[in-house]
């Protein structure tokens, strides 16, 4: 089966996964990185310019580069139809059309570009063709905002495998589908452009959206819009005779992407020195922006999305408390500031544990991996590594719970004494995939007191649980008595991958001896059981038997002899078929006769 990608297509930045060996792993592009800003430039003639260097050209040709489009694609219902866009977008009966010169393109078509370039790029870095994709959309898209994403997907020559919301992505990438049945969470991204809040429930496995609220111009562009405007304030105040200059669009396009670079960096940092060349002359303007300058533009920025929240969790009959994680998407939530407001509009410390502008691609190249069965369990649940077991009679294997068995579980046996009068069991807890007990790993054991009884009279219940913390609880019960021990393994499931491939890969290299050895443990305990039997009906009824006929059974018994010295399970195993056939009328008599001595007891 072809592998599926994932892909986040996104208004700013678009990414793209495959799974690797169990894990998602994000592909660089052409450009070393793994973020492709969603930006088409479109020359006059010529091949399409996509990412990073169109990013580039958008100062310079600002009526063919285009950024953005998704916000065509996908409207919020109510949000009016005005778009300050530097390109021109007409709208014709619904559907937006953006204009260049005589041409005109759908945005699902320029959409379609930037998605072959995470193809292409994806193609040569992989070295092999990629056919399907799973790609993500806003929760809010309709289904017509949905077909046109899957239509760009097509163009781009992809087979659109499935689409996912987003937040279900990220909350996917977070690994919150293994949080209890019932949990809520609010999944707050903050892109470059949009911002989207979406409350959502697990319901057996499966993301339900309660509510999602949010605003498509609202995002990182606006604090690097005013960031410009500050930085520009800031010049004119030193250096006046440079307000033209100011002007100048590919200026301020210089002033963006140097005030773009200081933004990201204070979002670890306190301060940063920020250095604008001038178009003119070898001079340049120094500036010390600090963190604290920053926020003060983000604030009332980041402040807007507090009704959204407040909209969402009203729209789902929610408050604060009743969430059970909050988690962050988007780059701009990258900013310690808006951590710090999240969690007080959610009462709550956000989770931050993945990177948040990669968590949606993330999310989809999980989905794209279930999808083609390279991740078994939707669940994700745990299983157990090794099978799990304990030693029975002729130093065997018994496996109680197998391995790769989901957790929680249980499983239970019951066994019975190998000895007459044995007043004591030792239950041997074994951990692995081997036919001898010896073999495998022992995880502990314990001894448990019967009532003495003739062999095979005991009857021993043992149970083995794993529960969700993945302890093995070993429970041992005489049934007659109700004498019981447990004992509780915490090492049962963590064991190094390491430890699991060597014992798997040993099994298979003694797969064929194991079994012999097994079949012959077997043959051997059946013929202990055969042998005394035979032995004492014989003296109990072998004078009611033909000369010939017990002459035969020594024969028999002889044969079952010599095949236990010679350590050939075949024979053993045929010898003992054959003694155990030869002395069925033995078994008759014996039983006749018991019933003639209880007749006469009764008398
Ligand atoms: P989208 O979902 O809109 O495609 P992303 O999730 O990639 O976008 O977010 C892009 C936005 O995040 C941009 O405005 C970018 O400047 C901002 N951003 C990325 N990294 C950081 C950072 N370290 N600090 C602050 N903002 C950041
Ligand atoms: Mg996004």
């Amino acid at each position: 089966m072809s592998e599926i990608v994932g892909i986040d297509l996104g208004t700013t930045n678009s990414l793209i996964g495959v799974m690797d060996a169990g894990f998602p792993i994000l592909i660089a592009n052409q450009e070393g990185s793994r973020l492709t800003p969603s930006v088409v430039y479109l020359p006059e003639s010529g091949d399409p310019v996509v990412g990073a260097p169109a990013d580039r050209m958008r100062a310079l040709f600002p009526e063919r580069t285009i950024y953005s489009v998704k916000r065509l694609m996908g409207r919020r219902p109510g949000e009016s139809e005005k778009e300050d866009f530097p390109f021109a977008v007409k709208s014709q009966s619904g559907q937006m059309l953006l204009e260049l010169g005589q041409r005109s393109f759908k945005p699902e078509e320029i959409s379609s570009l930037v998605l072959k370039k995470l193809k292409a790029d994806a193609e040569l870095s992989l070295g092999n063709p990629i056919e399907r994709a799973v790609i993500t959309v806003p929760a809010y898209f309709n289904d017509l905002q949905r077909q046109a994403t899957k239509r760009a997907g097509e163009l781009a020559g992809f087979a659109v495998e499935r689409m996912i919301n987003e937040p279900t992505a990220a909350a996917l990438a977070y690994g919150l589908n293994r949080l209890d049945d019932h949990s809520r969470i609010a999944v707050y991204d903050l892109g470059g452009g949009t911002f989207d809040i979406s409350i959502l429930e697990l319901n057996e496995g499966v993301f339900r959206v309660l509510s999602t609220n949010g605003n498509t111009r609202l995002g990182g562009d606006d604090i690097d819009r005013e960031l410009v405007r500050l930085l520009r304030e800031r010049i004119i105040a030193r250096h006046p005779e440079l307000r033209q200059e100011l002007d100048d669009k590919l200026f301020i396009a210089r002033i963006r992407e140097i005030g773009h670079a200081a933004k990201l960096r204070l979002s670890t940092e306190e301060t940063v020195q920020v250095d604008i060349p001038f178009l003119s002359g070898d001079r340049s303007f120094p500036y010390h922006l600090t963190r604290q300058e920053l926020e003060a533009i983000a604030r009332p920025i980041v402040r807007r999305t507090r009704s959204h929240c407040l909209r969402s969790l009203d729209d789902a009959k929610l408050d604060p408390a009743k969430l059970d994680e909050v988690i962050l998407v988007g780059g701009v939530t990258r900013m310690p500031i808006v951590r710090q407001f999240v969690a007080e509009i959610f009462q709550r410390l956000p989770n931050n544990t993945q990177n948040p502008d990669e968590a949606v691609a993330v999310g989809a190249t999980i989905q794209a991996g279930m999808l083609s069965g390279q991740i078994q369990n939707v669940l994700l649940l745990d299983v157990t590594p090794l099978s799990l077991g304990i030693e029975t009679f002729g130093g065997l294997m018994n496996v109680l719970i197998p391995r790769n068995s989901t957790i929680p579980c249980k499983a239970g046996e019951l066994f019975t004494n190998a000895v007459a009068n044995q007043s004591v069991v030792q239950i041997v807890v074994l951990q692995g995939e081997r036919e001898l007990a010896k073999d495998n790993w022992e995880l502990g054991r314990f001894d448990l007191e019967f009532e003495p009884v003739s062999k095979g009279f005991a009857r021993i219940g043992v149970q083995f649980e794993i529960d969700a913390d993945g302890i093995l609880h070993v429970l041992a019960r005489d049934t007659r008595t109700g004498r019981q021990r447990l004992i509780e393994l915490s090492s049962a499931v963590d064991v190094s991958d390491e430890a699991v491939e060597k014992m798997i890969a040993e099994s298979l290299d003694h797969a064929f001896e194991d079994m012999a050895d097994r079949l012959w443990t077997e043959a051997v305990l059946k013929s202990n059981e055969l042998l005394p039997a035979v032995r004492s009906a014989l003296t109990l009824v072998g004078d009611q038997i033909e000369l010939d006929d017990r002459r035969k059974i020594h024969r028999l018994v002889n044969e079952v002899e010599v095949a236990l010295k010679s350590r050939e399970h075949h024979r053993l195993k045929k010898a003992n078929a054959e003694l155990d056939e030869g002395t069925q009328h033995l078994a008759t008599l014996l039983i006749d006769r018991a019933m003639a001595e209880a007749a006469r007891r009764k008398k």
